[in-house]
């Protein structure tokens, strides 16, 4: 093949791709590709660890968004380049499996690849790579089982693990310790024996007041609003509802002209209607129920029945937040105020109504079907809040991971020394070329510590020299951020903990990723 897409038969040529298809190949597609996923990777390394540094994303539009994570980073990067886009799914499966080492895994990803490209120039076969990354990464696995310091943690090793995915994030004035607090307070109230239920855990966000008034609320909270400024403000011991229907005219009488020819008539279609609408009120005040949310419309003289009949009501309330205040409250949704029985009620010991500005929120609290809870997130602005529902969100995962799915290991680094090691140890007895390329996983992994150090404001060289050093002597060390600069320390005793799963799926997705990017020798442009 001469061209792009060309094929020879008999000397006629046949053109298997539109002649202005573009297509690179061979070592220009590979170093292309290699490339753009290092690009990647490298816009997020300032990130990593507790003094990582913050990125402002700005849309075309203006909408800023600040984070220091990894998956919304290179979620709101406009990326096009198909080998970067590879990249930005390592982040995302990593959000998805684990919600936490985003940038680990990225960073990981990254290094893998620059690895892959010196081992490429020194005519290390593409497969040879592959199949020695694969090897590797099954022993950074069982290095990392083998070096799980809790698999069942408890209360002070949950509230580290927190506390470790906070540092370093915007968590406001209020410090990492407080919010650890929170959020394992709230996984423990959603677990048992089966596990944690994440899905029962909420954040609702809302800006005016400081980070630190952030609470942990035993219920939901539902941005909603009042039919009707006259109804109660809260209701105790509340009876709940939850009612798919509008609450108007069914079938307008009136409207047909031809059917009002004169003023009796009129009358009687509007008493007609009057009463449609009074049977709303009579049937619902007849129930036990004392709180009703209504998906749909509430006519202007239904309302005033209802706050008559000393009802709390809301209206055009959304499907999502009637599925919530469900799960919560135990009560089961009705089409029609009709078919409304009092064995679909659901309780909650407290509904209230309160303001935050211009804002008014729904607090659901003490529902009895399940232990549903909301961390109530406070920052002083969009900003702010938006960073701490992200952080949150990590630590929830974070906690999660360690109770459901194998414990924690050291972090600030210590983990990934001890893969390094590990998997350089098993180099040697690996024959052929395939050795140079387990042995740059190892080099690869250690782009972790060095990130830190660098991070930290440490010389990255020295630092590793140093962990490795304690490494052999025996030490579990890992680089601790203290201050403005950073020690070698045991991670353990320092009280940085990382969720094995998440070191178990950044190994997994870069490897993944990496490989399948070395593999590549033809981009073709498709449609
Ligand atoms: P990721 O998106 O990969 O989670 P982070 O910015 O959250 O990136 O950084 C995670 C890394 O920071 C982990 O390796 C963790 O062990 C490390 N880390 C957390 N707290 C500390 C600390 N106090 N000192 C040093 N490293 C820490
Ligand atoms: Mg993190």
């Amino acid at each position: 093949m001469s061209q792009s897409g060309q094929r020879r038969m008999g000397g006629q040529p046949m053109f298997i791709l539109n002649e202005d298809s573009e297509r690179t190949r061979g070592d220009d597609a590979q170093s292309s590709n290699i490339s753009a996923g290092k690009a990647v990777s490298e816009s997020v390394r300032t990130t990593l660890g507790p003094r990582g540094m913050d990125k402002m994303l700005v849309s075309d539009d203006g909408d800023v968004v600040i984070t220091n994570d990894g998956a919304t980073i290179l979620n709101e990067m406009d990326i096009e380049h198909p080998a970067a886009q590879m990249l930005v799914e390592v982040a995302e499966t990593q959000e998805e499996e684990v919600g936490d080492g985003t940038t680990t895994a990225s960073i990981l990803a990254g290094e893998l690849l620059s690895q892959a490209e010196s081992l490429l120039e020194d005519d290390v076969h593409p497969t040879t790579i592959v199949e020695g990354y694969h090897e590797a990464s099954q022993i950074a696995h069982e290095a990392i089982e083998d070096n799980v310091i809790a698999t069942d943690p408890d209360d002070e090793q949950l509230l580290q693990v927190a506390e470790s995915s906070m540092t370093g994030k915007g968590t406001g004035e209020l410090g990492a310790e407080d919010l650890a607090q929170t959020v394992v307070d709230a996984v423990q109230q959603v677990s048992n024996e089966d596990g944690v239920d994440r899905d029962n855990i909420t954040i609702q966000t809302q800006v005016g007041a400081s980070t630190s008034a952030t609470e942990l609320i035993e219920g939901v909270i539902v941005d909603e609003e009042r039919l009707s400024e006259e109804m109660p403000r809260s209701v105790e011991d509340a009876s709940i509802a939850l009612v798919e229907e509008d609450l108007e005219v069914k079938e307008s009488n009136i409207d047909a002209e031809y059917q009002v020819s004169n003023v009796d008539q009129l009358n009687a279609a509007i008493e007609a209607e009057t009463d449609q609408l009074r049977k709303y009120a009579e049937t619902l005040a007849a129930t036990d129920a004392d709180v009703v949310f209504i998906d749909g419309d509430v006519d202007d003289r239904v309302t005033a029945n209802l706050v008559d009949a000393g009802l709390l009501v809301f209206d055009d309330v959304d499907s999502d937040d009637i599925n919530a205040i469900g799960a919560a409250t135990g009560a089961s949704r009705v089409g029609s105020v009709n078919s409304l029985e009092d064995d679909d009620l659901g309780s909650a010991e407290e509904v209230s109504v309160e303001k935050f500005g211009d804002d008014e929120l729904v607090f659901i609290k003490g529902g009895t079907a399940t232990e549903t809870v909301t961390i109530f997130a406070r920052g002083s602005t969009k900003h702010v809040v938006d960073e701490i529902e992200r952080t949150l969100n990590d630590a929830l995962d974070v906690v999660t991971a360690s109770l459901d799915a194998g414990g924690v290991v050291g972090g600030a680094g210590a983990i990934e020394i001890i893969i390094a090691d590990r998997v350089r140890d098993e180099a040697a007895s690996i024959r052929g070329r395939k050795q140079l390329a387990v042995e740059a996983f190892a080099d690869a992994v250690e782009v972790l510590p060095r990130t830190l150090a660098e991070n930290t404001g440490m010389d990255p060289i020295d630092a590793l020299v140093d962990l490795r050093a304690a490494h052999d002597g025996g030490d579990a060390s890992g680089l601790i951020s203290e201050g403005q600069t950073g020690v070698i320390a045991d991670p353990i005793e320092y009280g940085v903990l990382d969720p094995a799963a998440v070191k178990r799926e950044a190994v997994e997705s870069a490897t993944e990723a990496s490989t399948m990017i070395v593999r590549i020798d033809d981009v073709i442009a498709s449609n």
